[in-house]
């Protein structure tokens, strides 16, 4: 397969300027007024140029706003091409999530050229252009730090990237990109893909395969190890020879990315719609154990069952969701997968004598407070998840006069949900979770019918009270 591929590519060695699939026209401003850029000479790497009849790719593959941005840098000089997920998912036959595009215009340049860009990122400065709805992501290339002293680059004593702004040549950007699949770029206007790390090769053979030294493309960046995970399990590739074994003994390097990078990291790869396959690997990988440490510590088998288990019930439902376009929230999820730590932790200060009530509260601060020291929860996240665990015990109880209260909660759906999938898991009686779905689909008198009968039937879930909950429960005001 890769010679057959090869054959059809042919070799072109680049010098500056010869690929270029436009010759430089009038630049939109002088190189002069852009404050220090750091440019660096061109290396001799060699691209493949995949033809049309090979890739199968068309300006129609790309999004309008996109094929804009691209013609429009290239109309003023620079060079532009489509780069990463967009190409490496149109070749796989998906749908891109967005369509990243890569140039040798500087962030300012960039800026220049699109009235409505706007620069973000400090650690990766890039543009973002609007183009009508799309919001069209613009990075300049970027070329491997050789030099301590350049503070546009920065490298911690672990080798880790802390700041990754060194601008260069197209051909020392491929080398800065994680893995070969990633590393394609096209150009809309010619049709042409320019494959300098076998990339095109690693798409047909389904393979997953670092760029570099992957140790020490995992030093600088541990984030990648997450990346490669989540990319095998949304496009069912396979790790190349090797890779799943130093997967696994780098795994404690996430100890050391920014918890808040992790959080978005984190909901990429959960929520979209591959979240058990995914879970299922990291934690084969031991990866999740480094993200989650407390959740891990405390699941038990049961929540851990394939099919009525909590955590894969929570998963499973994320997925389905997804899967059915339906708003998935961050909240709920990480309810799910602290569900068991802040139960064990409010049974831990419950048997010190604190109230039920309190020692939720309690519990859900402590755990949300250690786990955020790995993976930081937002405060508009661990909110929710607060009011989804709350919220539980209240509709476990089903206290008549609350009911109504509880049904126009902002909070009620989620943890209905939560509550569905809690009485799968057999934690709660399947006949409360259907009195819960049977009274919102009801009339307001048939539901009125519902409550008073819960004061005689034998249907409400009685349970044994604490000695302190009463005086808790006027705490509550409910
Ligand atoms: P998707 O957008 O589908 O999640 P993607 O590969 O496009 O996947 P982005 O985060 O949009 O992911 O990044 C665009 C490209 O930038 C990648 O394809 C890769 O070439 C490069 N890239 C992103 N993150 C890293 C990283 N941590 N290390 C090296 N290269 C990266
Ligand atoms: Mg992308």
């Amino acid at each position: 397969m890769r010679i057959d591929l090869m054959r059809a590519c042919f070799l072109v060695t680049l010098r500056k300027g010869a690929l270029s699939h436009r010759p430089p026209l009038n630049k939109a401003s002088p190189k002069s007024a852009v404050k220090n850029p750091v440019r660096h000479p061109r290396g001799h790497l060699q691209a493949a140029l995949i033809a049309p009849s090979r890739h199968g790719l068309s300006e129609k593959s790309i999004s309008p706003g996109a094929r804009t941005v691209v013609s429009t840098l290239q109309q003023s000089g620079y060079q532009a091409e489509l780069v990463g997920g967009c190409v490496r998912d149109l070749l796989l036959g998906q749908r891109p999530k967005d369509f990243d595009v890569v140039t040798d215009a500087l962030p300012d340049e960039v800026r220049r050229v699109f009235r409505r860009a706007r620069l973000i990122g400090r650690r990766f400065r890039l543009a973002h252009v609007r183009v009508g709805r799309e919001v069209i992501e613009v990075s300049t290339y970027r070329a491997k730090p050789d030099s301590e002293e350049n503070d546009d680059s920065v490298l911690n004593e672990h080798g880790r990237i802390l700041r990754d702004n060194v601008f260069g040549t197209r051909e020392e950007d491929v080398l800065r990109r994680d893995l070969t699949v990633n590393a394609l770029y096209y150009d809309p206007g010619s049709n042409t893909i320019f494959d300098y790390v076998g990339g095109f090769d690693d798409i047909h053979e389904r393979r997953l395969r670092f760029i570099g030294d992957p140790q020490e493309r995992l030093n600088e960046d541990p984030v990648r190890m997450l990346r490669a995970v989540r990319f095998k399990t949304k496009l069912n590739l396979a790790f190349a020879k090797g890779i799943e074994g130093l997967i696994a003994q780098n795994a404690y390097l996430l100890r050391h990315v920014p918890p808040a990078r992790l959080f978005d990291e984190v909901l990429k790869m959960f929520h979209h719609g591959y979240a058990l396959n995914l879970f299922n690997l990291l934690r084969h990988l031991g990866m999740f154990a480094e993200l989650f440490p407390e959740a891990e510590r405390t699941f038990t088998d049961t929540d851990l069952a394939p099919d009525t288990g909590l955590v894969c019930r929570v998963l499973k439902n994320t997925d389905q969701r997804v899967q059915q376009g339906k708003p998935v929230i961050a909240a709920f999820l990480f309810a799910g997968l602290l569900w068991r730590a802040v139960c064990l932790e409010r049974e831990r200060r419950m048997g010190h004598g604190v109230a039920s009530y309190p020692a939720l509260q309690q519990a859900a601060v402590a755990v949300i407070g250690r786990e955020s020291q790995r993976i930081s929860i937002p405060r508009r996240v661990s909110s929710i998840v607060y009011e989804i665990w709350e919220l539980q015990g209240r509709l476990e109880s089903r206290r008549p006069r609350t009911i109504h209260r509880l049904l126009e909660n902002k909070r009620f759906r989620a943890a209905y949900d939560f509550l569905v999938l809690r009485s799968g898991a057999g934690e709660v009686p399947e006949s409360l979770a259907e009195w819960w779905t049977q009274i919102q689909e009801h009339s307001v008198p048939q539901q009125q019918e519902m409550i008073k009968a819960l004061n005689s039937g034998p249907a409400r879930n009685k349970r044994r009270r604490p000695r302190k909950r009463s005086n808790e429960q006027s705490k509550q005001g409910t």
